[in-house]
């Protein structure tokens, strides 16, 4: 009976596996042509000071509008961006389009709201990204520090001595430097002290269970600790209870961002937050957003 089974699982599988080779020679054809076409869109999360209740950033996210694929996420398609070597110019658009708009949001009376950018590996060691980033300051016309460059660990752990001075060259700019996923990569102490950062991201994996696993906890408050002996500020993400933010208020967090508040907005809805304001109350848990 097994060996029945077998031949209709062959089938089931090799058809499954014909599917997702179609999907991604698919994909990759039409990513090629992406940007081009205007089809790269991004979203904006507002990221909030918990001791003012402030929206004092917004962490771009890119999203892809198929024409008939829909909406698609980062994590399905910019890893093939990396593999197809698309990174570094849909990078560099992220770049100017997110500067732009904290320019944007400055004009229109919404104050300072720095826009945080993911980078890519690829990018990262790209020859020219000092300059690309400098072009784009000097193109958007935004305040250096209103950007902040988003890095992982494992990224800068790939060449430690060639990160250190990409950084140090980046922070000669005025940029701010934070670490995304902390705590996921394989960090080594030692050397955060030599990277020339402004700001750690608490992995949202740690906040998760930050109120039920005290394992979780003690995990966050040593990061919360530390980034402070270091003087870098925290930010907490994947924050989606009214209780982990009190938590992490509670102990010191700087700043969060996550669903509680906010889920990834477009330009419009990010834009009519920054204008309204937004209260949030839940006892004791008291973020309110005031408008600039
Ligand atoms: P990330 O930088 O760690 O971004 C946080 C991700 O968590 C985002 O997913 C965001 O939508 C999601 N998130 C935010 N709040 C919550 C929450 O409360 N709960 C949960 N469960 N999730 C939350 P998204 O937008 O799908 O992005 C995934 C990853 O793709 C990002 O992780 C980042 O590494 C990468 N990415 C996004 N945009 C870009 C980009 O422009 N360039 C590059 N190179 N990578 C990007
Ligand atoms: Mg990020
Ligand atoms: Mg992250
Ligand atoms: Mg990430």
């Amino acid at each position: 009976r097994a060996k029945d089974m077998g031949r209709n699982a062959f089938q089931f599988f090799t058809s499954a596996m014909n599917e997702r080779a179609m999907e991604r020679l698919r994909i990759e054809g039409d990513l090629r042509e992406a940007l081009q076409r205007g089809e790269l869109r991004l979203h904006y999360q507002p990221q909030v000071d918990l001791r003012s209740g402030r929206v004092i950033g917004m962490e771009a996210l890119i999203r892809w509008q198929h024409p008939e694929l829909g909406m698609i996420p980062p994590g399905r398609f910019i890893q093939l961006a990396e593999e197809l070597g698309l990174i570094v110019p849909i990078g560099s658009w992220v770049l100017r389009t997110a500067c732009s708009q904290s320019v944007a949001w400055r004009e229109q009376g919404l104050g300072d709201i720095r826009v945080a950018v993911n980078l890519s590996a690829r990018q990262f060691y790209q020859q020219n990204l000092v300059a690309t980033i400098e072009e784009v300051l000097t193109g958007t016309g935004i305040a250096p520090h209103l950007l902040e460059l988003e890095l992982t660990e494992s990224m800068m752990m790939n060449d430690v001595e060639h990160a250190v001075g990409i950084l140090h060259e980046l922070k000669q700019l005025g940029v701010q430097l934070s670490i995304d996923d902390f705590g996921t990569g394989y960090s080594s102490l030692a050397y955060l002290k030599r990277f020339p950062i402004d700001l750690l991201k608490i992995d949202q994996s740690f906040v998760r269970d930050i109120t039920l696993d005290a394992d979780d906890a003690a995990i966050v408050l040593s990061v919360i600790s530390l980034a402070h002996s270091l003087r870098l500020k925290v930010i907490a993400e994947g924050v989606e209870t009214a209780a982990q933010l009190r938590y992490l208020r509670e102990h010191g967090c700087d700043c969060m961002q996550g669903y509680f508040f906010s889920p990834p907005l477009p330009a419009a809805d990010a834009e009519r937050l920054l204008r309204e304001g937004k209260h949030l109350a839940d006892g004791e848990a008291r973020v309110v957003m005031l408008r600039r």
